[in-house]
């Protein structure tokens, strides 16, 4: 998509620090790291959030929950534990309109979220 950061990423347009890349998924690290380790996991084909997802991309979503895990314990915070977030929309701070799930470790976080 036009102007799309996260496509420009794909697209090797924009340069960035991958971690793990196959046919359908990307990841790479966060710009602006909020934790020690903090990916991005992001689906090659553009959809804007959540709320454009179509049962059609089920099997794209589980892949990304297990690239998330293949990650995470590559990373070395799967025993420590790691949080995952999909922020959608304006009020959960969605700043990237291609949907991405924030893989974070390496500290702890608190809950309920700010
Ligand atoms: P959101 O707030 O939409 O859930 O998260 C967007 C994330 O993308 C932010 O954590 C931000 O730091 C990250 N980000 C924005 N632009 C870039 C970029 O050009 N490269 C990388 N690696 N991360 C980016
Ligand atoms: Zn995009």
């Amino acid at each position: 998509m036009d102007n799309c950061i996260f496509c420009k990423i794909i697209a090797g347009e924009i340069p960035s620090n991958k971690v793990y890349e196959d046919d359908t998924v990307l990841a790479f690290k966060d710009i602006e790291p909020k934790a020690p380790i903090h990916v991005l996991v992001i689906p090659k084909k553009h959809i804007k959030s959540i709320l454009e997802l179509h049962s059609s991309d089920k099997e794209l979503i589980a892949h990304m929950f297990e690239v998330a895990k293949k990650i995470a314990v590559e990373m070395g915070i799967a025993e420590t534990g790691f949080r995952t977030i999909i922020n959608t929309g304006d009020n959960a701070g969605q700043t990237v309109h291609h949907i991405h799930m924030h893989i974070m470790g390496g500290r702890e976080f608190d809950w309920p979220e700010g």
